[in-house]
């Protein structure tokens, strides 16, 4: 994505970031020691946010959540917040963390989160008459976590251990996941350092707290859990989404519904920068902070990389290099450099099937990829032993790429989505240059080659019925955008044209007006 290009002395002020909405989330746990284990499911990989992530269960609070009773509780707001839990774990996998819940049949449960889900009776009602009772003891405060403003969806979310009460098991009972289960924490970190899952930072903190010793005392765990500033509210920045991939979001002044661009430090023992787009000192001095702790500790910047030119990828370069005392190299596709000849030094090209290697444990192997679309010098890196694909702003986590000409071009876009397509089903996880990574590569990817050739399906269909100018199809065919938002899908629909027109499906029909050609003109 790409904002307004900003003049060289007046850099736009930031817009605001989404409000966190309150949620809460639990840590299903049973068994003792080194046997225990923790519950966990992961989303559908059509979820829009953190699709193919695994997590727990858990979500939004609503407004019920405060009617309630919470026996040993005397907080209003953390007793709606337990309730919040206690509901969603019951919704989502039918396990009722409620004293007196133990006297129901597995039947009455069923009914009972029938009458839940059908919106027959509140929580609290439902409770009520069964004679059951949430008590705060029973739910142990283990953290709240907030989402990094890169995300226009964010939580702000209290995170509690329940065990899980004996003669109930937990099953999916919610659309929002694919497939849930115990698991060992231990194994669930093994498969997170093979880079085999993907989960939000409270998960890894979780599963990696649990591993280090379920088996301490209760408020050894607790301390523990609660032992890192982002537990208690403290802005998450680096986030390790996969071992040696950490996502650094920085603002910027970019295309909504964005509000961040990520940095990426890949990398174990030498690592590169990816994308170091903010304008703003705050920011450039916070990727700075990482950088210099990461030298610090012995490793390597072997260089900066771009993934294309826009300004919100690259503002901050030049202030990174000078902070490092200007040695550090710069390496792009040529025709990035060509675009960004007044504002950035490009001191080595990256060319199609070039291999960046990062020396390490375990080493990493970038293979790069010119991938036109967006910009016609775009790059993406592939990690083969990770199945990591960098996609830069081909693909982004958020929102919707746009294709503008004379830098974009449709053709090249889908041609790259399609050499995407190819590589899975060796593909995890996407990094896109905004919001959180990609869990789900093969419906996003489908989802992006279908979206632009409905686009332009629909886009030939108005022509055909008589729209001529981009403004005209525009109101045909983007009814789901904003007006305030046209003047960009008018650039949008110019690009479409421009390749139907190579397609000799439309032409020219004087200043700014198409027509469609061929026998299917109506
Ligand atoms: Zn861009």
């Amino acid at each position: 994505m790409v904002a307004k290009e900003p003049s060289a002395n007046q850099t736009p002020a930031p817009r605001a970031d989404a409000v966190p909405k309150d949620a809460a989330a639990v840590v299903l746990v049973r068994g003792e020691g080194e046997g225990s284990e923790v519950y966990w499911a992961r989303r559908g990989e059509r979820m829009a946010f953190l699709g193919g992530f695994y997590a727990f269960p858990g979500g939004q609070r609503d407004a019920a959540d405060g009617e309630t009773p919470v026996d040993s509780c005397d907080d209003a707001e953390l007793a709606a917040m337990i309730s919040c839990a206690a509901r969603e774990l019951f919704e989502e996998t039918g396990v009722l963390a409620a004293r007196g819940a133990d006297s129901l049949t597995r039947g009455q449960i069923d009914s009972l989160l029938d009458d839940l889900s059908s919106e027959r009776m509140t929580f609290a009602v439902l409770l009520a008459h069964y004679g059951l009772r949430l008590d705060a003891r029973d739910f142990t405060f283990v953290g709240r976590w907030v989402t990094p403003p890169f995300s226009p969806r964010r939580f702000d979310t209290l995170f509690f251990l329940v065990r899980c009460p004996r003669k109930q098991e937990p099953r999916v009972r919610t659309v929002e996941f694919d497939e849930g289960g115990w698991t060992n924490a231990r194994a669930a970190y093994g498969l997170w350092l093979r880079s085999e899952i993907l989960v939000a930072p409270p998960v890894l903190h979780a599963i990696k707290t649990l591993a280090d010793g379920a088996a301490d005392a209760p408020d050894d765990l607790v301390r523990r859990f609660l032992s890192v500033p982002q537990a208690r509210r403290e802005r998450v920045r680096r986030i390790e989404f996969t071992p040696g991939f950490t996502c650094f979001p920085v603002r910027t002044p970019t295309k909504p519904p964005a509000t961040h661009t990520n940095a990426y430090v890949i990398g174990h023992e030498d690592f590169v920068v990816v994308d170091p787009g903010s304008p703003y000192e705050d920011e450039q001095a916070a990727l700075a902070e990482y950088v210099d702790e990461l030298i610090a500790g012995g490793r390597a910047l072997r260089e900066i990389v771009l993934t294309h030119h826009h300004p919100d990828h690259v503002a901050g370069v030049e202030p990174l290099r000078a902070h490092l005392g200007g040695g550090v190299r710069v390496a792009a596709h040529r025709l990035t450099a060509d675009a960004l000849a007044d504002s950035v030094r490009v001191d080595r090209f990256i060319e199609e099937g070039d291999r960046v290697e990062l020396a390490g444990e375990p080493s990493l192997r970038l293979r790069a990829m010119h991938t036109p679309g967006h910009t016609r010098g775009h790059l993406s890196f592939y990690e083969e032993r990770t199945q990591t694909l960098v996609v830069g702003d081909n693909i982004v986590g958020l929102g919707s790429v746009l294709i503008e000409p004379p830098e974009g071009s449709v053709r090249d876009y889908l041609a790259s989505l399609g050499r995407y397509r190819q590589l899975l089903p060796d593909v995890r996880v996407l990094f896109g240059g905004h919001g959180a990574a990609m869990a789900n590569p093969r419906a996003k990817i489908e989802e992006y080659i279908a979206h632009r050739l409905e686009r332009e399906a629909n886009i030939l269909k108005a022509v055909r019925e008589g729209a001529s100018t981009p403004r005209e199809i525009v109101g045909r065919v983007y009814t789901d955008v904003s007006v305030k938002l046209h003047a960009m899908a008018e650039r949008a629909v110019l690009a479409h044209l421009e390749k139907l027109e190579e397609d000799a499906l439309v032409s020219r029909a004087g200043e700014g007006r198409y027509a469609a050609t061929g026998a299917a003109t109506s």
